[in-house]
């Protein structure tokens, strides 16, 4: 098959024109898909950055290039996006619409989800229907026993079940239970089938979160070979890298483990006599006391949130606890060859039993040291020990070249601070061969504008809560509702719902928390004068085009929470610069994610409001650099009256 240039397939004329119906020329679209092909013609490790403002149509300007690229020499894309419904769309509507719509018969591609949306088969099996008792309706478990039987991809999304359900967390594939090479289940198990079958597809659609847990747990990377790599919706990187590169360990995890090898594995050890199993017994039960002395030691002196330095460590260390550790693994020593498949499975039990106790003390050892500090930020949250790479940006890079490739493509509709990358080029660690900053496919200055508005009260002073409550309601009024309300805090969350809450007003309040996300995301795009109070994390993957959002309130500067564990040590590590290098454009960036949720169509009109006035006061900061560039108006709020 010839390869069509990107103008053919993008033009107001082009392939995409002809077949699909409502097709709009995007010159953004087209110049972002040219650019992505010429990265992966050249070869030889090319990085591309691009920022696609909403509406540039991102996803096909990837799929497009990637689609003919793979074609050309059967090769390989790894399609890294962070969240199940983006990558669903993609092999469920927008690879098959674009292969019918170019004439591509010979592409192979297909999905793979994170670990916890499958179904272990051994897990199916081992459970009791006691325990799914205790979390599924009599019927409810006759239904799930029967689609365990006749499933064919164990994945969850065919069970009604809301995601994080109890039950598909203690069936699924990521437990920490997976037997490995001594699974009798390995041959059909679901996870490992998806991924053999990876290995022969074209496109690979995945995760960040699982390409980097891979990355962070074996070392060998990403188990499904790839020529390049397309990462969409990029600025989730660093998080999602720092997120499966950290370490954490607790007590009850000590408890549980050492529950299950007396529960489970050393009742299979039929090559060890009574006498020793009784030892391994005692020496778990050993183990499990000297964890809860160390655990309940550090709950009762180290408050939660406590930062640990070099300087100032955990109280008591985990030494004795590692000791018994190796001591409990020397005792139960490695299982011996045998051949029968009850000898494997038992096998096959001691030596995942073993890894978790290993992984487990290595953890513990690791969190409790406090030897990388300021490489690696140490702090206890109340109930575990924890550690996270203060800077992820060698981790990253190391990871996605950890096989040559020939090309890697980031894109994001929020990387870039004006037409600069360097703030994402340096928290991620790759440097860019190429750079690509589009402009809105919509007419902003038209359609949009952003109003400042200065309290004159910080964050932390008495009254802030209530005067931002009240301006929000004074706001929501004069907008007849249809609002977004991103707030910094959940405190404040709190303060502004019940204001909202405490009169009646013409419009309904949706408040975070109070309905599962989507159900809050269905109700506040079905009812178009609602208005909904949301905290930062509302910041993404709210899109409410038309009438019903046509204002977002924002009540400051997304700066990060001051005590951050990590922000803290990353403070130690960069020294005075840190707020100009890190915490402002990271805040600039968090700033534009939330003003993006206004216009998502050519036919919105809205305004933004920003309750802090130094987003014009503080000149040096440039806040604005990162907003549309619209028209702003510092404005008064009148409370009490109409507008
Ligand atoms: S290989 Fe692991 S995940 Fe797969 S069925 Fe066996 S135990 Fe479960």
């Amino acid at each position: 098959m010839k390869k069509p240039s990107m103008k053919d397939v993008f033009s107001r004329k082009g392939l995409l024109s002809q077949r699909f119906p409502g097709f709009e020329h995007r010159p953004q679209q087209e110049a972002l898909a040219e650019r992505v092909m010429a990265c992966l013609d050249s070869g030889g490790g090319g990085v591309l950055l691009a920022e696609a403002p909403t509406g540039t149509g991102k996803t096909h300007a990837l799929l497009v290039p990637a689609v003919y690229w793979c074609l050309e020499d059967d090769r390989k894309i790894l399609f890294l996006t962070s969240g199940i419904p983006l990558q669903e769309q993609i092999v469920k509507r927008d690879l098959p619409d674009l292969c019918s719509c170019l004439g591509v018969e010979d592409l192979s591609y297909g999905l793979i989800k994170g670990k916890a949306n499958y179904l272990c088969r051994l897990r199916g099996k081992e459970i009791s229907e006691r325990e799914l008792l205790a979390h599924l309706e009599p019927d409810l478990v006759l239904d799930l026993v029967a689609w365990m039987e006749k499933t064919e991809t164990g994945d969850f999304s065919e069970l009604a079940l809301p995601p994080g359900h109890p039950v598909i967390s203690a069936l699924s594939a990521a437990s920490e239970a997976c037997r490995g090479n001594g699974c009798p289940f390995r041959e059909s198990c679901f996870l490992r089938r998806v991924l053999q079958q990876a290995q022969e597809w074209n496109i690979i659609v995945a995760n960040y979160h699982l390409f980097f847990s891979y990355s962070a747990s074996t070392g060998r990377g990403f188990p499904v070979p790839c020529d390049a790599i397309l990462c969409d919706e990029a600025h989730r990187l660093t998080e999602a890298a720092r997120s499966a590169a950290s370490l954490r360990a607790t007590g009850e995890e000590w408890a549980r483990v050492m529950d299950f090898a007396k529960a489970r594995v050393f009742p299979r050890m039929d090559w060890v006599s009574d006498h020793d199993r009784q030892r391994l017994a005692l020496l778990a039960d050993e183990v499990k006391k000297e964890s809860e002395r160390l655990f309940h030691l550090w709950k009762k002196e180290v408050p939660a949130g406590r930062i640990f330095t070099d300087e100032a460590g955990p109280p008591d260390g985990p030494g004795p606890l590692q000791g018994l550790a190796g001591e409990i693994l020397e005792a139960a020593g490695e299982p011996p060859e045998k051949n029968g498949a009850d000898d494997r499975e038992s096998a096959a039990l001691l030596h995942q039993w073993r890894d978790s106790v290993a992984d487990l003390s290595h953890r513990t050892a690791w969190c409790a040291r406090v030897d990388r500090f300021p490489l690696w930020a140490y702090w206890w949250d109340g109930r575990g020990i924890n550690s996270s790479p203060t800077f992820c940006g060698d981790l990253i890079s190391d990871w996605f070249f950890a096989k040559p490739l020939e090309a890697l493509v980031a894109v994001s509709a929020t990387m870039a601070i004006g037409e600069d990358f360097s703030f994402w080029e340096q928290e991620t660690g790759l440097q860019a061969t190429e750079r690509l900053v589009l402009d809105s496919p919509f007419d902003l200055d038209e359609q949009m504008s952003i109003w400042v508005v200065d309290l004159g009260l910080a964050v932390t002073d008495d009254g802030y809560d209530d005067l931002v409550a009240r301006i929000a309601e004074q706001l929501c009024d004069d907008n007849d509702g249809s609002t977004l309300v991103l707030l910094s805090s959940l405190r404040l969350l709190r303060a502004v719902s019940e204001r909202l809450r405490s009169k009646e007003h013409p419009y309904r309040v949706l408040e975070q928390g109070e309905l599962p996300r989507s159900e809050l995301l269905r109700l506040f795009r079905q009812d178009l004068s609602s208005v909904l109070v949301g905290s930062v994390s509302f910041r993404e993957g709210i899109d409410v085009p038309g009438e019903g959002l046509t204002q977002v309130i924002i009540d400051r500067i997304p700066f990060p929470h001051p005590a951050d564990p990590v922000l803290v040590t990353r403070k130690i590590l960069e020294g005075p610069d840190m707020f100009f290098d890190i915490v402002l454009p990271r805040a600039k960036l968090l700033l534009k994610q939330a003003a993006g949720r206004l216009i998502r169509s050519k036919s919105d009109r809205g305004r933004v409001v920003i309750l802090d006035g130094r987003v014009l006061s503080k000149r040096g900061w440039r806040i604005t650099d990162a907003l549309p560039g619209v028209k702003y108006r510092k404005v008064e709020v009148e409370l009490g009256k109409k507008e």
